[in-house]
């Protein structure tokens, strides 16, 4: 069975098809760390989440990154707020997005690249623009050129006229076209700043995906994800970017997720109207969170309505009953009981199993149908219902036995890829894995530069006895596990 997307670009449900091979590269817009997730910014990376599990249960060899915007007006303004420096703002949400995130059992992405780590990266490709003529500086300030890319509008659908119509663009002197973006912006006296060619500023806000994505996931690449508010200006920008720096198409597939409306409005810091994953997590659990997220097609809007993440959380409790009931009955092990010949099979356990292979049938059809979840949710609680009633009564004959066992087995597939049969723990320590693997390979590529070739080759031989091993690619060093 394929998998169907539906692509921002195409505006219409294609079938996926990877760029190389089994290799699927996945670039998702991550948080700028200025104050508490809520739960409308936590919808993306719970439902890429899920894309990325089912991706790897179809047998994909998924590479995630999502990027920190670590230096930007909103985390300018709170550090002058506090009395901090951005730098502490930042690793303060940084930290604080994670333990929400572990709650709501996304696994961490393979890559976390942040802004400031990428300066110098940055300014090349803004060089490059300039000197490919699609860009211009200003008194410091460089800006996008709109009208040199004739693309530009191909993913909003918009002509740069009803761009300009439709925005509320302050006229601005330096600006060639009122629709020119800033891929430099100088700096202002007493903020943070880097050198650059065009004197010490920072770098806009677009072309930092631009810089981040093609650094760590090559010219073209398959997935980019982020709300549908970014698709204009934001993705608009990053493809003008891209694709003018390299000249090759950028993304395969863009799928955008819908908001989360609160009180009849997006919810955002801006309007006030926000549940924090942190408030949400003082009465639910994460996994309720996750699972109410879920239950709406990533798609459509979904209004938030605390009755609903109450049923949630019950929802997930039952989910919970269901397992610990089979475990009861069924032990730890995840041995089949052998299956008695079908002549021996009691009608109520030849009805769980069929149950149970329909299930996994309907899950992925589901799934396959650009992800959804919403439907998957439904087919994973009608086989709990199956469980729960077949396990009213004793569980005695083998044949019963390998019955719930299959279900089991079914239950733990859909539920895994949805991630709601979480051990909270187990994400949290998988998260800290990937990340100090990140740090042996930073502090091996140091070796490296430093040309302490006999530290580097005896990282890689130790990782390799380990199982993890390391691979030179264009985008750098990328680890995999033996
Ligand atoms: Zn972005």
């Amino acid at each position: 069975m394929v998998l169907r997307v539906y692509n921002t670009m195409t505006r219409g449900k294609e079938e996926f098809r990877p760029r190389e091979g089994k290799k699927v590269g996945i670039y998702v817009c991550g948080v700028t760390p200025y104050n508490y997730c809520h739960v409308g910014n936590a919808r993306p990376y719970v439902v890429w989440d899920v894309f990325r599990r089912y991706l790897e249960y179809k047998g994909y060899e998924v590479f995630h990154v999502q990027n920190f915007t670590d230096v930007d007006d909103k985390i300018l303004a709170r550090a002058a707020q506090e009395g901090k420096t951005p730098g502490e703002i930042a690793e303060k949400y940084i930290a604080e997005y994670y333990a929400d995130m572990d709650a709501l059992g996304v696994k961490r992405a393979h890559f976390y690249p942040r802004v400031t780590e990428h300066i110098p990266d940055i300014i090349a490709m803004v060089q490059g623009l300039v000197e490919k003529g699609y860009a211009y500086e200003v008194d410091g300030d460089v800006y996008y050129d709109v009208g040199r890319f004739a693309g530009y509008g191909k993913l909003s659908g918009r002509s740069l006229e009803e761009m300009r119509a439709g925005a509320r663009v302050e006229v601005d002197e330096k600006k060639a076209n009122p629709m020119d973006f800033a891929l430099w912006k100088r700096a202002k006296p007493g903020e943070i700043s880097w050198d650059s060619p065009w004197g010490k500023g920072r770098p806009g806000w677009h072309i930092e995906c631009s810089v981040m994505s093609h650094k760590y996931l090559g010219e073209g690449f398959d997935f980019h994800g982020g709300g549908v508010d970014l698709i204009f200006p934001h993705h608009e920008n990053e493809i003008a970017q891209t694709e003018a720096y390299t000249g090759q198409p950028f993304v395969r597939y863009w799928l955008h997720n819908g908001f989360v409306n609160f009180s009849g409005e997006k919810m955002a810091k801006s309007v006030g109207n926000v549940i924090t994953i942190r408030e949400a997590r003082q009465e639910y659990s994460g996994m309720a969170v996750r699972l109410y997220l879920l239950s709406t097609h990533y798609r459509s809007p979904i209004d938030f309505d605390l009755e609903k993440l109450a049923a949630a959380q019950k929802g997930w409790e039952r989910l919970q009953n269901a397992r610990e009931g089979m475990e009861q009955v069924l032990g730890r092990g995840d041995d089949l009981p052998p299956q008695p010949p079908e002549g021996e099979l009691k009608e109520r356990a030849r009805n769980l199993r069929d149950r149970a292979g329909e299930a996994v049938t309907k899950f992925v059809e589901a799934m396959d149908d650009d992800f959804n979840t919403a439907l998957a949710i439904g087919i994973l609680f009608d086989l709990t219902r199956e469980i729960n009633s077949f396990l009213r009564q004793p569980v005695a004959t083998p044949g019963e036995k390998a019955a719930l066992a299959r279900a089991r087995e079914v239950f733990q597939t859909i539920g895994g890829v949805l991630g709601l049969l979480p051990a909270p723990e187990k994400a949290a320590a998988e998260g800290l894995v990937n990340e100090l693997l990140q740090l042996i390979i930073d502090v091996r590529q140091e070796a490296r530069s430093r040309k302490d070739f006999a530290l580097a080759d005896s990282i890689r031989e130790r990782l390799g006895q380990l199982g993890i091993i390391l691979e030179d690619t264009p985008q750098g060093i990328r680890y995999r596990r033996k």
